[in-house]
């Protein structure tokens, strides 16, 4: 694993839960008794209606590339190593959408519309970071569909 230079979430009692979910693989969201809307930031009320009825719901992992940008420059401590990296707008299943980074790809194989998967890159000891790569799954169902034609 490479060292993470990046600057680190600040988790309080709030968020605590998002990422003890993170720290096991899984991506939080909460739906909202009010509204039913889903939301990505954690937090205590509904950002939508103001609803403090809202709902942990451990979301699918999966959803596509609603728009990008391929990163070149980054002089911020942490990112310029890591240029050219992907800046992603991700929706995921669930309708709701989440700023994310690319990984495990190729920044000229992302496209609007494909189709990932959530990812966790270890930052620390208890910080693991959702990001999202290509869906091997969803690229492997085309991909064999493509063959039967
Ligand atoms: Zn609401």
């Amino acid at each position: 694993m490479a060292e993470w230079k990046r600057p680190l979430p600040t988790i309080v009692k709030q968020t605590e839960p998002y990422w003890a979910a993170a720290r096991e693989g899984k991506l939080l969201l909460q739906l909202c008794g009010g509204c039913k809307q889903y939301q990505v930031h954690y937090r205590s009320f509904c950002c939508f209606c103001w609803s403090g009825e809202v709902e942990d719901i451990f979301a699918r992992g999966t959803g596509t590339v609603f728009t990008y940008t391929v990163v070149h420059r980054n002089r911020a401590p942490g990112f310029a190593e890591a240029v050219p990296y992907v800046a992603a707008l991700v929706e995921l299943s669930e309708g709701v959408k989440v700023l994310t980074n690319i990984v495990n790809c190729e920044p000229e194989r992302v496209h609007i519309g494909l189709r990932v998967r959530v990812s966790f890159m270890t930052a620390s000891d208890e910080i693991r970071i959702p990001v999202f790569e290509p869906d091997q799954d969803a690229d492997s169902n085309h991909s064999s569909s493509e063959e039967e034609t």
